[in-house]
């Protein structure tokens, strides 16, 4: 048997005035066919399980082009049109192949594509031919669309919100697929749409009680996969929003009834049911203070301020609002300031001078900060992991002003885990409270070392309030924009 496998990602947030262009893509991550590292990237999972596929059961791997860019804005046509046609064209080289497999993120926007995935899958099934196993590893935050599902055998998204779990469901992607290729199953897709933009974190109740049932049901009943398409807000598509995909063994009944069973749940639980509470930056440095433990600080996330969506991640509100608490010994980071950095690079570790720093890139970033800062450690290049991955935040520097540590990188990238601050040399321990630039990635590396985790809401620039997005294209109606039609 011969498997093809390619990965090419990346997120949209169709509001962000952040572009992506080809070097986005070369920068961040791009490898050419057989130059794939050993550990996947968030979305890459599949290069790495088809290589393990092949290795086990005796297969043919030919490796495309995996590549993925920061999220951020709309990705231009030129970029989106050569990095699939060069995959594609790898296909057609590759042929014939009984399996092809496709890292995929789900909610990539291109000038002229607002389904980027679905018509990368069109155009591989159209190459592959209609015997071919295709399948596709997605982000749970993706716009599922009727050309994905129509166009692939078989889809599967990440369940863990935060995504502790991208390799191993692209293991069970290319095990699926193996097994449809042997045709000991016969894959079945039936999609519920729950037509409301909602989604839950399973780093607590009740998300994450619900995805160890879904889990349970796997494998059981003729059910052959389960995912939840949480959508992504900041993309304005006809098909954003929360939708159940569930992949049954020849009976498609049964998929789609299991498929609605999950979706009514989910609305269930109501507008916002699904996501913690979030606390204005005053309200949360005092509950800090209140929760903080000898050598265990309160991590605060902000939400809205996280390059994972697409934003920046050089807002300033939370650096305004320490700055008011000097007594608090508290870390934030990484912001996004590639200017400040180079200042502190040249000045060096010890240098004492006044900064301006972050607050510029969108209105709701907060403004830029005016402070005499103490360069504390800088460094080439800020590498991080992220479960089985390493992620890069490029050329940083720490700075100090007073008790407040502060990390500033080169490189958009969010803070999965402490060695943002301790490679600098910032000891977490010594903190009441620590700010984290993620959304919930953050949570599996910082919750042990936490006293508690809160999460914030500094307003913006990611859009949070789903009721309030000024939506052109999703489809209604959608709630919370409307009354829920399936209530
Ligand atoms: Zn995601």
């Amino acid at each position: 048997m011969r498997v093809f496998a390619a990965s090419l990602a990346t997120e949209t947030n169709t509001f962000a005035p952040l572009f992506v262009d080809r070097s986005a893509f070369e920068g961040a991550f791009y490898c050419p066919p057989g130059t794939h590292p050993a550990t996947p990237t968030l979305c890459s999972g599949p290069m790495i399980a088809a290589r393990e596929l092949a290795q086990r059961e005796g297969l043919t791997l030919i490796e495309g082009t995996a590549t993925w860019a920061e999220p951020a804005g709309l990705v231009s046509r030129e970029a989106y049109e050569s990095l699939r046609d060069e995959i594609i064209g790898q296909l057609k080289a590759a042929l014939p192949v009984d399996i092809a497999l496709f890292g995929l993120h789900g909610a990539m926007v291109a000038h002229g594509y607002d389904d980027c995935e679905g018509d990368l899958l069109a155009h591989a099934r159209a190459v592959a031919g209609p015997t071919c196993i295709i399948g596709a590893e997605l982000d749970m935050h993706c716009h599922l669309t009727d050309q994905m599902v129509e166009a692939a055998d078989v889809i599967n998204a990440f369940k863990e919100f935060p995504h502790t779990d991208f390799l191993e469901r692209a293991r069970d992607l290319a095990t699926l697929c193996l097994r449809a290729a042997r045709r000991e199953v016969r894959p079945v897709t039936a999609v519920f749409d729950c037509r409301a933009i909602s989604g839950f974190m399973t780093s607590q109740e009740p998300g994450r009680g619900f995805v160890d049932r879904m889990l349970a049901m796997e494998g059981r009943d003729s059910i052959l996969s389960i995912s939840v398409a949480h959508g992504f807000q900041a993309g304005d598509v006809y098909d954003v929003g929360t939708k159940v995909l569930v992949i049954a063994d020849g009976d498609l009944g049964k998929a789609a009834a299991l498929a609605e069973t999950l979706g009514r749940e989910i609305l269930g639980w109501g507008p916002g049911g699904g996501v913690p509470r979030h606390y204005k930056p005053e309200e949360a440095i005092a509950e800090a203070v209140r929760l903080a433990e000898p050598g265990r600080p309160v991590v605060l996330a902000d939400r809205w301020d996280n390059p994972g969506g697409g934003v920046a991640g050089d807002s300033s509100v939370m650096v305004d609002a320490l700055l008011k608490h000097s007594d608090i010994p508290a870390a934030i980071g990484a912001m996004w300031d590639p200017v400040a950095v180079g200042f502190c690079r040249a000045a060096g570790v010890g240098a004492e001078f006044r900064l301006r720093f972050c607050g510029k890139a969108a209105p709701t970033s907060g403004h830029p900060i005016d402070a005499d800062v103490r360069v504390r450690g800088i460094t080439d290049d800020l590498l991080i992991p992220f479960e089985q991955s390493w992620v890069s935040l490029g050329p940083a520097a720490a700075i100090s002003i007073g008790n407040l540590d502060v990390i500033l990188s080169s490189t958009r990238a969010q803070t999965f885990s402490p060695p943002v601050f301790t490679n600098l040399g910032i000891d977490l321990a010594a903190k009441t409270l620590v700010v984290v630039k993620s959304s919930n990635h953050f949570y599996a590396a910082f919750a042990p070392i936490a006293a508690k985790v809160l999460y914030l809401d500094t307003g913006g620039p990611y859009p949070s309030d789903t009721r309030k997005i000024p939506y052109k294209k999703a489809r209604r109606p959608l709630a919370p924009l409307d009354p829920n039609p399936l209530l």
